[in-house]
């Protein structure tokens, strides 16, 4: 019956995301900058000027139009029509890989909170917050309410992801406290608040699977719930686990001439006069002075270094604050986590390395930068792993015969 459906909803699944697309681009132009997506209503960035409805048709608009504003010509960027086809043709592949199953609403959710996150980071290097403020509550939800959702995926049971989650967070609570000895520094506030956040859900995932053992009736929705919970702390916590392993193994607080060459094009003058006005030491690593500096203005550099004060500010503070991953990829990890589960979470971050190298070796050839928006990668890799992750694994277990 659904079968014979497919011709009908096909085209549909195909418009619903090109509509979406058109939404998600307004979140994509506005979140970075903490607007509202839903009021004002859509306008030109330049002239202001409100954009008629019927040239808001998703698609359509863009080529009649010629990538113009109506009003005053500005160019209207391609990423508008990229992001409204290819949420369109993802909608349509989803809706081929799954059918018209309970899950499908859910994963379309998904694939659009990944999408305003990948395009982001590759312009801003950010993921707002927003996306895993609204997506983690919306995936925990969702887990409970459909549990096919994690059940259908899961691997191990929902006690063996209750013993990783503890671990992980222990191992990240040990990470913590290595490199605040190393820096002769007691936790920070915010560092505490992850330890507590992350032992607090790993309480609650004990106390879920408990409920899930004692009413039999809703035991799927609670053991859902749980894998759900799972997949947030350990996606997160691996890849929060990853950037500390990163700051105690590599301790990325030090700025080499060569991270300066990239902004002057010769390397030892600069590094000497930052070193001489106290903001390095002869290693390079960051000193107290430049810590407390506020902004780039209150560097104190010689005449000849003045105008690109912005430039070596921003260097060092990548340097001394940038580490090895962003705050943001945790949280998108967590996001992915609560609706793929544990298992597949891990596997997506396996496997965004693999994609994101060709493109960092490129990018770090091109411009000499190693810093590398690495939430596009994830958000591609998690994709990977919900749709083919089963395959993967199976597949890879098959060149160990005598496992
Ligand atoms: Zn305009």
């Amino acid at each position: 019956m659904l079968q014979e459906m497919t011709p009908f909803f096909a085209p549909l699944l195909f418009l619903l995301g090109a509509v979406v697309g058109s939404f998600l681009n307004v979140c994509i132009a506005r979140l970075p900058s903490g607007k509202s997506v839903v009021f004002p209503s859509s306008h030109c960035p330049v002239c202001q000027k409100p954009i008629r409805w019927f040239d808001n048709i998703p698609l359509f608009s863009y080529c009649l139009l010629g990538a113009k504003c109506r009003d005053c010509k500005t160019r209207i960027s391609i990423r508008y029509f990229l992001v409204e086809f290819l949420t369109a043709l993802m909608f349509l592949g989803t809706f081929y890989l799954l059918g018209l199953a309970p899950i499908l609403f859910p994963v379309l959710v998904w694939e659009g909170l990944l999408i305003v996150a990948t395009f982001v980071d590759f312009e801003h290097r950010i993921i707002p917050d927003e996306l895993s403020l609204w997506g983690i509550p919306a995936g925990i939800l969702l887990s409970f309410l459909l549990p096919g959702l994690q059940l259908d995926r899961a691997m191990a049971g929902p006690v063996v992801g209750w013993a990783v989650s503890l671990l992980l967070v222990s191992f990240c609570a040990l990470l913590m406290l290595s490199s605040a000895w190393m820096k002769r520094r007691s936790l920070s506030i915010e560092e505490r608040r992850i330890l507590l956040g992350g032992y607090g859900v790993v309480l609650l995932q004990y106390g879920i699977l408990f409920l899930a053992s004692w009413d039999q009736t809703r035991a799927d929705a609670w053991s859902s719930l749980a894998a759900s919970l799972e997949g947030g702390v350990i996606g997160g916590a691996a890849l929060l686990a990853l950037g500390l392993l990163g700051e105690v193994l590599i301790r990325k607080r030090i700025v080499t001439p060569f991270d300066l060459e990239t902004i002057t094009g010769e390397k030892d003058r600069l590094f000497k006069a930052l070193q001489s006005a106290g903001y390095l030491d002869e290693g390079g690593e960051v000193q107290k002075k430049f810590s407390l500096l506020k902004k780039a203005q209150d560097l104190e550099l010689p005449p000849e270094w003045g105008e690109i004060r912005e430039k070596i500010y921003e260097v060092i503070v990548s340097c001394v604050d940038g580490g090895v991953m962003g705050g943001g990829d945790v949280k998108l990890m967590a996001l992915v986590g609560v609706f793929i589960g544990w298992e597949l979470a891990l596997l997506a971050i396996i496997i965004a390395p693999f994609l994101g190298a060709p493109v960092g070796i490129i990018e770090k050839i091109r411009t000499k930068s190693s810093a590398l928006a690495f939430g596009p990668y994830l958000a591609m890799g998690s994709l990977i792993a919900f749709f083919w992750g089963h395959q993967i694994i199976r597949s890879y277990m098959g060149l160990f015969p005598n496992l």
